[in-house]
C-alpha cells in the first residue's frame, strides 16, 4: 500500500470531522436541513483552514443519494466518488491556473445542461479572486440567473479582489485561521489514529509553526513522522524546525530569576553546543516575554497556545513588571544588534549579563536572590509589591514633599483596605517607572506625580528645580541666599536689599509674584510704600495684584501700608534681575572653570576639539 500524507487521508467528510468553524457550520447545517438553499456559496479564509474541504463536503451533503442533509451517509456512490475526487458532476476549477475569459465559458458551457448522476451540477472553483476581468463577466451572467439544477461553491483567500458584483451575488463565510490549541488537539488525535507516539511539547512547536493552517500543521506533522524516526519528540522538531526548544527559553528565565550568573553562562554553554539560531532563540524569548506582561496585567488573558499557560503563570510570579519591561526592551535592542555582532553567542551572553545586571530604574541592585525561595506563593508576591515600591521610594533621591508621602501611606495600605485591586495600582506605578526609565528621564519616576511646590515651605532645592525648568518665571536662585540680607522687621528699615529677601520671604508665586519680583523700593515710610514696576511687565499688571502684595505686606509687618505701585523704569535692581545677574555670575564662573579644567583641557587637545561655551549649563543639585 503506498503511502498516503496525512492531510487527505484524513480530510474530513462530514461537518462533525472539521476542526473549529463553529460559525460557519451551524448556519450551513441549518439551511442543509432545512432545504434553503442558495445557488452560489463563497468561502474565504488564508489557506490550509480548511475552504475547499467544507466545500467537498457541502458538495456531499447536496449529492449525498440519502438526500439533502447535513449529514451526507458516506457509503452512497455519489458520497464516495466525491471523496475519492471522481464524481462526474462536482467540477473542481483551480481559478489560478484557468484565468482567462476563454477558460470560463468553456467551463459554462455545459452549465445548461442537466447534472448526469446527481442531483446537482456543482462548480467548485478554487482561488476564484485569480480570475480575469473579462471572466468575472462571463461568470456573473451564470451567477445572475443560475438553471436550478446549478450550484456554484467558490473559494478564495483574497474576497478583496473580487467585483462586487459577485460578491453580492454569493452567500459568503469568512473561515477562521485555526488556534494551535484546536490544530494542537486535532494532531495529537491523528498520532492517536496512527498508532504513533509522541511528546506534548512537539506539537506544540507544530501547531505554533502551522500558524493557523491546518494544511500546513499536517505537512509539518509528516515531515516530522519521518524526520524523528519512530517518537515525534520535542528536541527532533525542533532540530526539525531550526526552532529553539521552548524550555530552553524557560531555562534561561530561571536563571535569571535566580540571579545565578554560573547557570546562565552554563545554559548558554548548553545552547551554543547545540548551534543554534540565537535570532531565534531572541524571537522565542522576546514571545515568551510577551506572554509574561500579559500575564502580569491580565492573568486570565493567557491562553494555552504554547502548551505552557502554567508555567507562564508561575513565571510571571518570579519578576517585577519593570523587569519583564526592561528585559523585552533589551532582547529587542538585542534582536538588532545581533547582525552587526562579530560573534552572535557573545552578543547574546552580553545581553543575558545585562539583563542581570541592569535592574529598572529607582530598583535597588540585585534587590532578591531567589534561587533558595521557589516555593514562594504567587499571592505572597503580589503583597508584597507595594513594599517593594515603598523601597524603592525611599531610595529615590529627591527630598520629602506631602504628595509622595500621602502615596506611600496609600501604597502600604493598599494590601488590607483593597485585597481586590492588590495589583492594580502598583502596576500602574511600575508602568510609569518604565515609561519614565525608556524616555531616557532623569527623573525618578515619583517625580512625575509631584507638582512644582507652591508654598513657603519648599526648601532652596525645589525652589532651585522649579527656577530650572518653569520656563519664564523668575524666582531667586538659591545662590542668592549668599547675597541674601535679612529680612526688613519694620517698613521704615526697607531698602533695595532687603527687599530681595522680603520678596524670596513672602514668595507669592503666579502673576503676583512676577509683579513683586519685578518692582523696587521708590519711597518708603510708616505708613505707605511706593513701588516702581518695571514696564515690561506692566500688561498683566492690575488692581488685584496691588491688593495682594499689600495683604502679604501687612501680613508681614503686622500693619497695613497704603501701597501704590507705579509702572516706569526702576532705577536699582529688581529681585528678578538681580536673580538673573546672579545666574549668569555664576554660569559666567562655571565656564571658566570649565575651560581652565586640565582634563578638559587635555581633551580639547587630543580631539582637537572644540567647547561650545554656551552649552555649558549647571548640573541641578538635588536633596
Ligand atoms: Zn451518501
Amino acid at each position: 500500500m503506498t503511502y498516503q500524507v496525512l492531510a487527505r487521508k484524513w480530510r474530513p467528510g462530514t461537518f462533525s470531522d472539521l476542526v473549529g468553524q463553529a460559525h460557519v457550520l451551524k448556519p450551513l447545517t441549518h439551511a442543509l436541513d432545512n432545504q434553503r438553499l442558495h445557488h452560489a456559496y463563497l468561502f474565504t479564509g488564508t489557506r490550509g483552514v480548511g475552504k475547499t474541504t467544507l466545500a467537498r463536503i457541502l458538495a456531499r451533503c447536496l449529492n449525498c443519494e440519502e438526500g439533502i442533509s447535513s449529514r451526507p451517509c458516506g457509503t452512497c456512490e455519489a458520497c464516495r466518488e466525491i471523496s475519492e475526487g471522481r464524481f462526474i458532476d462536482l467540477i473542481e476549477v483551480d481559478a489560478a491556473s484557468r484565468t482567462k475569459v476563454e477558460d470560463t465559458r468553456e467551463l459554462l458551457e455545459n452549465v445548461q445542461y442537466a447534472p448526469s448522476r446527481g442531483r446537482f451540477k456543482i462548480y467548485l472553483i478554487d482561488e476564484v479572486h485569480m480570475l480575469s476581468a473579462h471572466s468575472f463577466n462571463a461568470l456573473l451572467k451564470t451567477l445572475e440567473e443560475p438553471p436550478p439544477h446549478v450550484k456554484f461553491l467558490l473559494a478564495t483567500t483574497d474576497p478583496q479582489k473580487l467585483p462586487i458584483t459577485i460578491l453580492s451575488r454569493c452567500l459568503q463565510f469568512n473561515l477562521k485561521n485555526l488556534s494551535p490549541q484546536q490544530i494542537e488537539e486535532y494532531l495529537e488525535d491523528i498520532l492517536g489514529r496512527e498508532k504513533l507516539d509522541f511528546e506534548e511539547a512537539a506539537l506544540w512547536q507544530l501547531a505554533n509553526a502551522a500558524a493557523g493552517s491546518m494544511r500546513d500543521a499536517l505537512t509539518l506533522l509528516d515531515q516530522a513522522i519521518s524526520f524523528c524516526e519512530g517518537e515525534v519528540s520535542a528536541a527532533g522538531v525542533s532540530d526539525m524546525l531550526g526552532t529553539p526548544e521552548q524550555g530552553v527559553v524557560w531555562r534561561l528565565l530561571e536563571n535569571l530569576a535566580a540571579q545565578d550568573p554560573a547557570a546562565l553562562l552554563q545554559s548558554v554553554q548548553e545552547v551554543a553546543e547545540r548551534a543554534p539560531d540565537f535570532q531565534q532563540l531572541l524571537d522565542a524569548m522576546l514571545a515568551v516575554l510577551h506572554r509574561l506582561a500579559i500575564a502580569q496585567t491580565l492573568p486570565a488573558a493567557i491562553d494555552n497556545s504554547f502548551g505552557d499557560r502554567d508555567q507562564v503563570l508561575e513565571f510571571a510570579g518570579k519578576f517585577s513588571p519593570e523587569e519583564i519591561q526592561l528585559f523585552y526592551q533589551l532582547a529587542l535592542k538585542g534582536r538588532g544588534d545581533l547582525n552587526l555582532a562579530p560573534d552572535s553567542r557573545a552578543m547574546f551572553e552580553m545581553l543575558l549579563i545585562r539583563m542581570l545586571v541592569f535592574a529598572p530604574e529607582g530598583t535597588p541592585t540585585l534587590p532578591r536572590r531567589r534561587s533558595n525561595d521557589s516555593g514562594e506563593s504567587r499571592a505572597e508576591e503580589t503583597v508584597a509589591e507595594p513594599d517593594r515600591q515603598e523601597d524603592r521610594q525611599r531610595a529615590g533621591p529627591e527630598p520629602e514633599t506631602q504628595t509622595r508621602d500621602g502615596d506611600r501611606k496609600a501604597a502600604a495600605r493598599l494590601p488590607e483596605e483593597e485585597p481586590g485591586k492588590q495589583k492594580k495600582k502598583p502596576l500602574k506605578r511600575a508602568d510609569q517607572a518604565v515609561r519614565t526609565h525608556l524616555a531616557g528621564n532623569t527623573d525618578s519616576p515619583v517625580s512625575v506625580e509631584k507638582s512644582p511646590p507652591t508654598d513657603r515651605t519648599s526648601t532652596a532645592a525645589e525652589q532651585q528645580l522649579t527656577l530650572a525648568t518653569a520656563g519664564g518665571r523668575q524666582r531667586p536662585d538659591s545662590n542668592a541666599k549668599a547675597e541674601a540680607t535679612a529680612l526688613p522687621v519694620a517698613p521704615m528699615a526697607l531698602d533695595n536689599r532687603n527687599w530681595s529677601s522680603l520678596y524670596q520671604h513672602l514668595n507669592p508665586g503666579g502673576i503676583t509674584g512676577n509683579i513683586m519680583a519685578h518692582c523696587v523700593i521708590v519711597e518708603t515710610s510708616e505708613q505707605a510704600l511706593r513701588l516702581c514696576l518695571d514696564s515690561s511687565q506692566s500688561a498683566v499688571f492690575n488692581e488685584e495684584h496691588r491688593t495682594r502684595i499689600e495683604q502679604l505686606l501687612a501680613g508681614h509687618f503686622q500693619t497695613v501700608l497704603e501701597l501704590t505701585i507705579e509702572v516706569g523704569e526702576p532705577a536699582s535692581e529688581s529681585p528678578a534681575l538681580r536673580s538673573q545677574r546672579i545666574k549668569r555670575e555664576k554660569l559666567e564662573q562655571l565656564r571658566n572653570r570649565f575651560e581652565q579644567d586640565d582634563n578638559v583641557r587635555q581633551l580639547v587637545e587630543t580631539f582637537s576639539g572644540e567647547i561650545l561655551t554656551e552649552s555649558i549649563s549647571p548640573i541641578e543639585q538635588r536633596g
